[in-house]
């Protein structure tokens, strides 16, 4: 039985919460629609997951900015930051269907206005029987060791914001995972890897990928980055990390990971 209702409430790409949430302490998204701005769209709530008790739910504002001294509105990548894990998947899921719902109201085979399924996520054209399903986008990352140091590079996003990451890219049409990973390694800093071993995955809903974490060995090759993709790459002693992403995502815990099989290779 639903005792409880969660809404994830979208206005063009922000999430609305509670003016007093503190989003790292867990009370951060809405548990009612009452309050008298929202009751234009109580009814569009969208049922996204059903977990115990508790039922969440989407509503998309689209561009309408809803003002209330209730709610306060904070961009989806502050949020995700913040939340605690289990939150963070609940609303990776709720906008990655929102993305979804946005760009999928006509038909991409023949342009008529399509449906929304009412028992499965899906949109469907009347027409020519077309359907379509949120679409989910596998991007591999990869952490790269050489004895004790790891390969850390910056493309212009994380210079802007003063870190360095592993790499990672996009899966190609027709590629395998493992193919994926040696072809972006090389394309991005002109190395050669061996001994990829599958680590763990997270959902990144900008707007809709997979993340699929693998760690992996040195084998060949000196660095070479383009300048456009990658401007700078380095290998980085482990104990001497320069700023990299929090351990919240899978590009912080891969570093993890990699320091501790590091440090345990040490020791034996
Ligand atoms: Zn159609």
């Amino acid at each position: 039985m639903i005792e409880k209702k969660r809404y994830f409430v979208f206005s063009n790409d922000r999430l609305l919460v509670p003016v007093d949430a503190d989003l790292k302490l867990g009370v951060k998204v809405l548990e009612s629609l009452s309050i008298d701005v929202f009751s234009s769209y109580a009814e569009q709530a969208t049922s996204v997951k059903i977990e115990g008790s508790i039922e969440h739910h989407l509503v998309d504002t689209q561009k309408e900015e809803l003002s209330h001294e209730s709610v306060r509105s904070v961009s989806l990548r502050e949020a995700v930051m913040t939340m605690p894990r289990q939150d963070f998947q609940h609303l990776a899921q709720a906008w990655q269907y929102t993305v979804f719902l946005r760009t999928h109201q006509f038909c991409g085979r023949c342009g008529s206005r399509m449906d929304r399924v009412s028992w499965e996520m899906a949109m469907h054209c009347h027409t020519c029987q077309h359907r379509s399903y949120p679409r989910i986008s596998p991007c591999i990352i990869v952490a790269i060791r050489k004895q004790n140091q790891i390969i850390l590079a910056q493309g212009p996003r994380q210079k802007e914001a003063g870190f360095f990451s592993i790499l990672a890219g996009f899966v190609e049409s027709g590629e395998t995972l493992e193919e994926a990973v040696h072809r972006e390694v090389f394309e991005e800093v002109g190395i050669s890897i061996k001994n990829i071993e599958y680590f763990n995955s997270q959902p990144w809903p900008f707007p809709h990928s997979l993340m699929v974490g693998f760690i992996a060995e040195y084998e060949s090759g000196d660095i070479v980055v383009d300048g456009k993709e990658i401007l700078e790459a380095h290998w980085f002693d482990i104990d001497k990390l320069p700023i990299v992403p929090p351990k919240f995502s899978i590009a912080g815990r891969l570093i993890e990971e990699t320091q501790k099989r590091m440090l345990r290779d040490k020791v034996q």
